[in-house]
């Protein structure tokens, strides 16, 4: 682990030394301590930047929030742990709070301390892929003109997660995620680019090139003699509304030679649709045409059971945000719980989205669970490593 610097704000001189002696034991020893926000902003002013927080929970409540939110403005800190005994709700609170902040929660570091769970949490700093999962990463977005061009040249691709059955350790499809493949920036994730492709109106210009390529690999696939991979594909409720999306649909799957039962369409924000009667009758179409559809993060922002029961949706995907809160908080596990025997009863396929360890695998498994996505399981891929990759999972794991 590379050396880091942290900020302990406790006024507990015991608990402070204890988390003091698990931070050196993973060799982290330049911490600075302080009891009082007001104390942590000016050590941090003097100091500079640290790596982490560690929190006592009931020190949000005083002036420590006003110093989290200088801290996050002025550039000192990102993310924060939170240590001290609570409940989950009150700690899934404080982690909704520090968000608002502009701060990233890493989790609750409940007692006995040890550095274990501390270098598991230090894990969600992310120095990973960008996504719109890390919260507080904001990259420079760029041109519409230099997008534009970027478009023309062909330079977005899907990369695929596969998505797996866990009750055997089957792939049964995968998704298909746009990435620019810049040939300055490297390959860059949507959170890079997405807001400018939607504010310009470029969004099904996007989506032809990541159906096309998807569908030109399900062919390559049958060319092989395998069987081509079920692909799933994101669109944006709002594409719902153009009326020639089942044209260009329909027209690709017959370009290739593919049949529509080969794809599902992942969808967000369907609430926000109203009673758009274009919409309504889009998604009517998809799914007579044979597709399936999918509910997109499921249990935030948008996606209600209202629209599951009205709109006919075949699969159901739970927004990663339960597994990561899952752990600690009850009422997130009770959530997945409830998903899946929902899910059951309404005869629509469940996807637990956001897999990131074997914890996460036994904690799905065991409460029946019989499909999920996530970076433990398979990070997102180009198409040639798909196709070497697959036949290595022929087996199951
Ligand atoms: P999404 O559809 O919810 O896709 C899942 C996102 O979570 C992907 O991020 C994926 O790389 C990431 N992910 C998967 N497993 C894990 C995990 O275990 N841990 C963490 N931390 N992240 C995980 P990505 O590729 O950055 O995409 C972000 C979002 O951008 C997608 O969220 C989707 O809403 C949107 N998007 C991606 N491709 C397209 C596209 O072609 N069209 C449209 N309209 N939206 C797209
Ligand atoms: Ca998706
Ligand atoms: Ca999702």
């Amino acid at each position: 682990m590379k050396s880091m610097k942290v900020l302990l704000l406790q006024d507990n001189p015991f608990l402070c030394s204890v988390i003091k002696t698990s931070l050196a034991s993973l060799g982290i020893v330049d911490v600075i301590e302080a009891s009082m926000g007001r104390e942590a902003l000016s050590l941090l002013r003097s100091k500079g930047a640290v790596d982490f927080a560690i929190c006592d929970l009931k020190l949000l409540g005083t002036d420590s929030l006003m110093f989290f939110g200088c801290a996050a403005k002025e550039g000192f800190l990102k993310s924060v742990m939170i240590s001290g005994d609570a409940d989950s709700v009150l700690r899934q609170t404080a982690s909704a709070l520090l968000k608002t902040l502009g701060l990233k929660c890493l989790g609750g570091l409940g007692r006995p301390y040890s550095s274990e769970k501390i270098r598991a949490l230090i894990t969600g700093i992310g120095f990973g892929e960008v996504s719109l999962f890390n919260v507080g990463v904001k990259p420079e977005l760029p041109g519409i003109t230099e997008v534009r061009r970027a478009l023309l040249d062909c330079e977005f691709s899907p990369y695929f997660q596969p998505k797996f059955d866990i009750q055997t350790g089957r792939v049964v499809g995968a998704e298909a995620l746009a990435r620019w493949i810049n040939p300055r920036q490297g390959v860059m994730a949507p959170a890079a680019f997405l807001p400018v492709i939607e504010s310009c109106g470029l969004i099904d210009e996007l989506f032809r090139a990541i159906f096309s390529q998807g569908l030109l690999l399900q062919k390559k696939m049958r060319q092989q003699g395998a069987i081509a991979l079920p692909l799933a594909f994101n669109l944006h409720a709002s594409q719902l509304s153009r009326r020639n999306l089942i044209n260009d649909i329909a027209g690709l799957l017959a370009f290739y030679e593919l049949p529509a039962s080969g794809v599902t369409f992942e969808l967000t924000e369907t609430g926000a649709l109203g009673n758009d009667s274009v919409a309504l009758e889009t998604l009517l179409r998809l799914r007579l045409m044979g597709c399936g559809l999918s509910m997109d993060d499921f249990g935030s922002g948008y996606s209600s059971m209202g629209r599951l029961c009205e709109l006919p949706f075949t699969e159901i995907k739970l927004d990663a945000r339960f597994l990561r809160d899952g752990d600690s908080q009850s009422r997130s596990l009770e959530v997945i719980r409830a998903s899946v025997s929902m899910a059951k009863a309404m005869n629509v396929t469940l996807v637990v989205e956001g897999v990131e360890s074997a914890e996460h695998m036994t904690l799905l498994r065991s409460i029946g669970c019989q499909f999920a996505q996530g970076y433990y399981l398979g990070k997102p891929m180009a198409a040639e490593s798909v196709v070497s990759w697959l036949p290595l999972r022929a087996g199951g794991a």
